[in-house]
Parts: C-alpha cells; structure tokens; sequence
C-alpha cells in the first residue's frame, strides 16, 4: 500500500495553484487536524506501507511539535520498513534548522518547493518567498544530507525566456538535486491566475526539450513527462501510483484508490473534521484498466507484458485497444511491440490527446 496524507496549510496561496490548502488557519485547527488525522490512520488497517508521501498544502508549515507529533502518528501506527520510501513537501520560506534536522530524521526524500530563481517571476506566480529563504533552504537541506532532494520548478511563465529557465534548471542542479519535477504553467481555473494570460504553447515546447537538454547533461533523465531523476533517485510513490498501486489517502482532498474503487475526501477542513465521507467512484474494470494504462503512458519506459497485471483486460487486449486508439496518430509518437507499448518524446507532447482516446 501507498499512502498520502495531505497537509492542508498554507502560508498564503500562490496565484497558479488550485490544490486545496488554508492560508492563515484559525488558531488551534492544526491540533484537530493532526487528532483527526491520528484516528483515521489507526483505523486504516495499514501495517506495511510500500511508500509515505507527505504532501499539501507546506507540510512544513507546522510547528517543530507539530511535526513531531505527525510522524509519531505515522510510526506509532504504521511499521515502515527500512525500504520505506518518505517524502516530504518543503517550502523555502517554513524551514528552520531545527525542523531540517527532524525531516532528516524521519524522511527519506525531501521535495522543495522552489517554482523559479528568479524574484520577478516568483512574483508573477504570486509565489511568496524571498531569495535569501531560498537560499537558506537549499544550505539547510545540504548539510542534513538527505537521501533524496527533488526540487519543483515551474516554466511558461510569462516575461520567462529560454535563457532565464536554463539558468533556472542549473540553479537547481548547482544545488545537489537528483530529482526534479518541471510544470508548464497551465493554471487551474480556480486558481487566481485561471484565465489571466494565454500560454504559449511554443515557448513552452521549446523550454520542455531544453529540459532534457540541460538535465542529461548532469545524467538526470526524463522518466515521466514532467519529472526527471539520477538513476535510482525516482520517486518510488509516484510510479507505483501510476501504475495502478494501491494508495490510501489521509486529509481533506486526499484521493485514494483500492484497486477498484477511486476515493476523494472532502477538500473542506470543516467538513472533514465533522467525519464527512469520501465521494466513491467505481468504474467498470475495463474502464479502470484503461485509465491506469493511459496514466503511465506519462512514463518514458511506458508498459511492458510483465508490468501489467490488471487481471481484467489482458496485456494483448490492452495492447490492442492502444493499437485501436493510435490509429490516426502519426507513428513517430508511439512505439509498439508484442511486449512493449511507450510514447516517444514527441509523443509524450501529446499525451493528453492520447490518453482520451484510450480512456472510455
Ligand atoms: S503551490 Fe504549494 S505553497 Fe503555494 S498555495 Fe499551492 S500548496 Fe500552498
């Protein structure tokens, strides 16, 4: 089993996000969350977690306590062996030495929300977080040491040139990375700078290939359309995730999946805390298989016969559909063997495109 616990906390709201998260959280919410949190996770009848991810929201936003607490909550009720994967969203501005050294104590792989290096463009991303944070981030996370250290950049921002995110992606290298994660700035509807700007989807192109170029440079690789690792440094929760493991959520907006059925808590902290049920969402198998095939096909290894295991549509089923769906897609975007089914880099441009055709 996967588990993600959302920590839904925010310093303020950046302008392009839509996850859900509380800027400014009314004194003494955070300790019901965490009382909330500690019942559900010894109710989950979890014992061997595959991997743990920490996400939000700033996790680090709570307090050193507050942070103690959260993973006595986790060791108190889960037992995860040495192999355990566990990461842990960081945001600049939130970390302290003392905090720096609990992580390190606790997590496997920390993951900094950094966005860009540049002051402008964090402003235009209404980003709040100053240079010196940053940088006093990264020398903290340094010195701990971590196992693994992701770092999430964002291009397509407006007034962004190639130059200004090549220079972003050698910052982060410059910083010991091995793993980073580089979103198109697509902003949800919701967020506050939904519908403010149109991309352009050129330039956006053109900063996702020099991506790849920077980064193979220093041999950190693409392995999902927007994630890029050392060898061995990729992340063990998402891939499984993508692939159609199990995975439990915890927290308001957490979305889980038990193999057959999709799970989404309520993304209102009131409501969660009353005990409001998850929505459910259970799919037909076939429907379910298609889902969790055009998922990973965000993956540049793609699916190969001995990865999938979804008993309920055959790999030569699944593989046919694919064939089906490829039809009218020109053959430079996919590749297909008897066992090996993977987009190419053009291809993964398209992914979207793609993945409504496979999916019902
Ligand atoms: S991007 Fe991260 S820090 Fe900014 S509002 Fe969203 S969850 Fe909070």
């Amino acid at each position: 089993m996967n588990c993600y616990i959302h920590v839904p906390f925010c310093r303020s709201k950046c302008g392009y996000c839509a996850f859900y998260s509380e800027a400014n959280a009314e004194n003494g919410v955070v300790e019901r969350y965490l009382d909330k949190l500690e019942k559900d996770v010894k109710e989950s009848q979890i014992l061997y977690p595959q991997t743990i991810y920490i996400g939000g929201g700033t996790p680090t936003l709570l307090s050193v306590a507050q942070l103690k607490r959260l993973f006595g909550i986790i060791s108190g009720c889960w037992r995860p062996n040495a192999d355990c994967e566990i990461s842990i969203e960081c945001n600049p501005e939130t970390l302290t030495p003392e905090k720096a050294e609990l992580l390190r104590s606790f997590v496997t792989r920390i993951s900094l929300g950094i966005q860009s290096f540049d002051p402008a463009l964090r402003k235009t991303l209404g980003r709040n977080c100053s240079q010196s944070a940053i940088i006093e981030a990264v020398k903290l996370i340094q010195t701990q040491k971590f196992d693994h250290f992701n770092c999430d950049l964002i291009y397509g921002i407006p007034g962004q040139t190639l130059e200004m995110w090549r220079s972003d992606i050698g910052q982060a290298v410059k910083c010991g990375i091995d793993h980073i994660s580089c979103y198109s700035l697509t902003p949800e509807e919701q967020s506050v700078l939904g519908g403010t700007f149109l991309i352009d989807d050129d330039s956006a192109v053109s900063m996702y290939e020099a991506a790849q170029q920077e980064l193979e440079k220093h041999s950190i690789n693409r392995y999902e359309i927007s994630n890029y690792a050392a060898a061995g440094a990729e992340c063990r929760h998402n891939v499984n995730v993508w692939r159609g493991g199990k995975l439990a959520a915890f927290g308001p907006s957490g979305a889980g999946f038990d193999g057959v059925t999709r799970s989404i808590n309520s993304d209102n902290i009131r409501n969660w805390l009353d005990g409001e049920l998850s929505e459910k969402d259970t799919l037909i198998p076939e429907a379910r298989c298609r889902e969790i095939f055009a998922v990973n096909l965000r993956t540049v290894s793609g699916w190969n016969r001995s990865l999938w295991q979804q008993n309920a549509v055959s790999w030569d089923e699944m593989r046919e559909i694919f064939r089906t769906a490829m039809e009218s897609i020109p053959e430079r975007f996919y590749i297909i063997n008897e066992d090996s089914v993977r987009l190419t880099p053009d291809g993964l441009l398209y992914w979207n495109d793609i993945a409504e055709r496979v999916i019902l």
